[in-house]
């Protein structure tokens, strides 16, 4: 294959600007390496998503230089106290809530997040490369030869963070995975002030409609199912409170629609290339971890990439995926079986304790206590 002759060098190049792009950008360039960032599209990149930084994520932003109150301070975001369920109508009206323990999550718009992430990065002397779209790579003596429609580069190390259908996974032989759901998502900001500090979750018969205020005058709601929704409208049907709730406000862009996976790949790891976010597997949307993982994993493969040491990255992945996925698929059940949904809902009424431990697992501030359930329910 004839190859342009590589102009660019660096010890890490990362396919795809998304969070989990960035965030690694971020922590590699902390830990002093010279790091290339290339995407297919130009910035600021906007995606379906629930929009919400769960204390987690928070967190495992701070782990990367974030500081909550000085960072956030110049966007538009909204604190989030906790999460609220609220139950089928035509079941059983149940509505459950747990407050945050410790800080509480943030409601930010996606662009704005994007905003931020790449603003620190090229802060931190990452180069972007916009507009690129990577078609091949090939093993050269010193790394790896990326090839897009418009440069080479080489790097000493490769990075796939090309989301759920990466190339890069494919062109490495990473695609063995285990699939355990696939639904569609539908997002929606509606121009309205928030009724609620809560992110709340609305169950149905055909999915559930996950709302993040977002800013003093914006919400998000994504909706999530097994079948498309044609619009936002017919999936609001589907949920009547909500419906009523949101008849006074206006949709404040035009709808966006993404895939979400729940998939464990065999191994995120080959040689010198290494995968991250959604290209490395993913949990359910429902569960809102998505951008935790994305940061949790840019910390460890950053320090992985720094010493040399991509086994120890591969081994962090396992051990970071392994609660939400979890989580995740426990979730799912509740989604796919209503008998369940109503029994777990009606509990979590009973004993609000037991859905506050809950909350605390899901969010890793407390460890699982082997599931004993009396455990869970001592207050
Ligand atoms: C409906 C929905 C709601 C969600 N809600 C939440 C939530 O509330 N909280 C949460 O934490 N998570 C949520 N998630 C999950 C979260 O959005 C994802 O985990 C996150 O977007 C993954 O980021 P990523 O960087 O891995 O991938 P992406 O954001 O998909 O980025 C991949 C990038 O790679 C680029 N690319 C791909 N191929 C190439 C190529 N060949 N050459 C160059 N560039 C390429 C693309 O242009 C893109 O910019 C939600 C997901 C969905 C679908």
């Amino acid at each position: 294959m004839h190859h342009r002759t590589p102009s660019i060098q660096s010890d890490v190049a990362i396919v795809g600007a998304g969070p989990a792009g960035l965030a690694c950008a971020i922590a590699s360039a902390r830990h002093g390496l010279k790091v290339d960032v290339i995407d297919a599209m130009q910035p600021s990149i906007d995606k379906a998503c629930g929009e919400g930084l769960i204390p987690d994520s928070i967190a495992a932003l701070s782990a990367l230089g974030f500081d909550r109150n000085e960072d956030f301070c110049p966007f538009e975001t909204h604190q989030l106290r906790g999460i609220r369920f609220f139950g089928a109508p035509a079941t059983v009206p149940t509505i459950v809530q747990a407050v945050f323990p410790g800080t509480p999550g943030l409601g930010i718009r996606r662009t704005v997040l994007h905003q931020l992430l790449l603003q620190r990065a090229i802060h931190l002397g990452v180069r972007f490369h916009w507009q690129n779209s990577v078609q091949g790579i090939s093993t050269t003596s010193t790394g790896t030869l990326i090839q897009t429609n418009r440069q080479s580069l080489t790097a000493r190390y490769l990075v796939g963070a090309d989301g759920h259908h990466s190339r890069i996974a494919a062109w490495a032989g990473l695609t063995q995975s285990r699939l355990h759901s696939r639904r569609i998502g539908l997002r929606q900001h509606y121009t309205l002030a928030p009724w609620s500090d809560f992110i709340e979750v609305y169950w149905s018969d055909h999915g559930q409609a996950y709302i993040t205020p977002i800013s003093p005058t914006e919400i998000c709601v994504a909706f999530l199912s097994n079948h498309k929704h044609p619009t936002p409208a017919a999936a609001l049907q589907h949920f009547p409170e909500l419906q009523r709730r949101l008849a006074p406000a206006l949709p404040s862009d035009t709808p966006r629609g993404a895939i979400t996976l729940g998939r464990t790949l065999h191994r995120v790891t080959s040689g010198n290339i290494a995968l991250i976010g959604d290209a490395s597997g993913s949990v359910d949307a429902i569960t809102g971890e998505g951008l935790s993982l994305c940061f949790r994993q840019a910390a460890a493969l950053s320090l992985a990439l720094k010493t040399d040491n991509l086994a120890a990255y591969q081994q962090a992945h396992r051990r970071i995926q392994r609660l939400p996925t979890l989580m995740s698929r426990t979730l799912l059940l509740m989604d796919r079986h209503p008998r369940l949904r109503t029994v777990a809902l009606t509990t979590f009424q009973r004993h609000p304790r037991l859905f506050e431990r809950l909350l605390q697992i899901h969010i890793g501030h407390t460890p699982i206590p082997l599931f004993d359930p009396t455990h869970l329910l001592a207050t």
